[in-house]
This record gives C-alpha cells, structure tokens and sequence, in this order.
C-alpha cells in the first residue's frame, strides 16, 4: 500500500513538472485529486485495514495530497507571473511618463481676479452679445452725430445694415460701454455691476493695435455716488487684485460718455514709481480711463440726471497683468509662444 501511495507522489510530481498552461493545471487537480483518483481509491480501501495500518497509510496519503496540492499552487503561480505585462523586470527608480495639464491665460486669470473682487463689493457680472447696433454703441452713448470713430474706418458695420435706421444698423461692439445702458434699461437704478468682454475695431494690427482685444467695464450707478467714493472704489479693487497698497492718481481726460472724465494711473508697481522698462522710465502707468457718467447717458436709460449719478471705470486688463508680472512687452501675452505661457502655472 505505501508502495503505491509512493508512486502515486511520484507520478504526480512528474506530472505537474510538465504543466504549461493554466487550463492544464486544472485538468491536472482533477486527475490527481479528483473523485476518480488514485489517491482517492486508496483513500476509500482505508476501512477495509487494521487500526494501525489505516493510520499510517492515512497520514501518508494526507502527506501527499497536502504536498501535491501545494505543487500545483506554485506551479500556477509560476505560469501567472510568467504571463505578466511586463517585459522587462519593474524598476520603480525610472522617471515617469509626465502629464501634460493646462493653465488660465494671465490675462483670464487678471478678469477672473477682478470679478472676484467686484464681486465682493457687491457688483454683478453682466455680459451681451457682441454685435451691437449703431443705437447702443453710440448714439445711446452721447457720441456726436460726426463722431470720427462711427465711420468705417474704426467700426465693423454688418453688410446689409448700412443703411438701416440706427437701433437695425449693427456693428461688431466697438468697446463695452453700450452694455451699461441695455443693463440699465432692463434692470433701473440703483446698479453696480461689471460687463468684461471682446471689443473689435476695423484697424491695420501693428505692434500696439489688435483687431479684437479684451475690456473690462464697470459702472456704478447711485443716488449722491461721489467722485471720492469712486476713487476708493478703484484703489480697493486695485488693492484686492494686488494684495498690497498702490498709489493711484487721476489725470483730465476726455470720453464722450463722461462729464467729467478722467485717466486714471497707478503707481508701477515693478519699480515702486522709480522708473524702470514696464512703465517706460514714468513711474507710473495709466491703466483705466474713467469719469462721472454723462447726463445724456442717464437720459438714454431712462433715468434722471437730476436724481441720480454714476461713476465709469474701464480697465486694461493687459496693463495690470504687465504690472502683476512685471512683462515689458505685451504682445507676448498673445503671443500663443507656450514657452512664454507656461511661466504663469
Ligand atoms: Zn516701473
């Protein structure tokens, strides 16, 4: 009996030493193991023995099942670890594969600052379409029926619309200004609320002129709004956005859509009001025009100058974001160059 117990490890073993496959390694277990088994027909004569003799040939045979069972594990092991996706031995020292990730554009990233910190003051975000008519981007806007910057040469009138009454003539915006008085027309006054958006003018692109740029406006809108106030409102912005103190001061200025109106400057930044290459040796750089909203502009909106008053603010987003970065040179940020780019994660 212990012979053949004997023969049967034997066997088994050789068996499992010729294994390849995981669908072999069962058909294997089954043979060895199974119901039909040698092991199992010595297994089942164990009653027909004496005492002494059906413990020791059990414990043999319990012996080898334990033994051949663990044989087939390893094997199976084996063959999986073989079959691996890897080709080569796992080395957890290489570098690995970098993933590239986008980033805001400075100058996204300046109107997203800026939004955060009207916002904060209690303003709206407030955007249009950007066709506009000739009703809303000048007339409205106390623009004089002469004006030079209604002719062809600075707006992108709509072919067809030409020679249509003023509120069908439209026109690519020219600037943001014509969306203060659709805001006021639809929701009254009092109002403050910032309207940042894509302007278009019909010029030759050189290195300070884009056909298409990027404005940022707010209006502020109150019964008894002082220019005072307005002057702290733009140095807490400016403030918020720079996270420290700036200088500011106003200059005379003129817009059509402003009585008074004003240029607003902030000290630079770059060099604290020294002179360096980002504000051109000046110390200072105008970053916003601005003023006292024009009664005829009141008038447009339906409001009475008599009752209520406002203050304009209209921000070059470039300018600040020159300064915040202390870049000379604005093309750069419209460059599409992500060498340039890619310095502002
Ligand atoms: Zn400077």
């Amino acid at each position: 009996m212990e012979k053949k117990l004997e023969k049967v490890l034997n066997q088994g073993l050789e068996k499992i030493k010729e294994i390849k496959s995981i669908e072999e390694t069962q058909d294997v277990r089954r043979e060895l193991m199974g119901k039909k088994s040698p092991l199992n027909e010595v297994l089942k004569t164990l009653g027909s023995l004496d005492k002494d003799l059906r413990k020791s040939i059990g414990m043999k045979a319990t012996e080898i099942k334990n033994t051949l069972a663990k044989k087939l594990d390893e094997k199976e092991n084996l063959i999986i670890e073989s079959k691996s996706v890897l080709s080569s031995p796992l080395d957890l020292t290489l570098p690995g594969t970098k993933i590239g990730s986008g980033v805001l554009h400075p100058v996204t990233q300046m109107c997203y600052d800026l939004n955060d910190a009207f916002l904060s003051l209690g303003f709206e975000v407030f955007s249009e379409d950007d066709i506009s008519s000739e009703k809303y981007a000048f007339d409205n806007l106390n623009f004089a029926p002469d004006h030079p910057a209604r002719q062809m040469m600075d707006t992108y009138w709509l072919k067809g619309t030409e020679d249509k009454p003023c509120n069908e003539k439209l026109c690519l915006r020219p600037h943001l200004t014509g969306a203060s008085v659709r805001y006021l027309l639809k929701h009254g006054a009092p109002a403050r609320f910032v309207y940042p958006g894509r302007v278009y003018r019909n010029e030759n692109a050189d290195s300070s002129h884009e056909r298409a740029f990027f404005q940022y406006e707010a209006l502020i809108v109150d019964k008894d709004f002082s220019f005072s106030s307005g002057m702290v409102m733009i140095k807490t912005i400016l403030e918020k956005v720079f996270g420290r103190e700036i200088k500011t001061r106003m200059r005379e200025g003129f817009f059509p859509f402003v009585e008074p109106g004003y240029e607003i400057d902030m000290q630079c930044v770059v060099c604290e009001g020294k002179g360096c290459s980002v504000c051109k040796h000046n110390g200072w750089i105008e970053v916003m025009p601005g003023g006292v909203i024009h009664p005829n502009v009141l008038k447009s909106a339906g409001l009475s100058p008599d009752e209520w008053t406002g203050f304009y603010i209209n921000i070059g987003l470039e300018r600040l974001v020159m300064m915040r970065y202390g870049v000379d040179n604005v093309r750069l940020f419209h460059s599409a160059d992500l060498r340039f780019l890619e310095q502002f994660k």
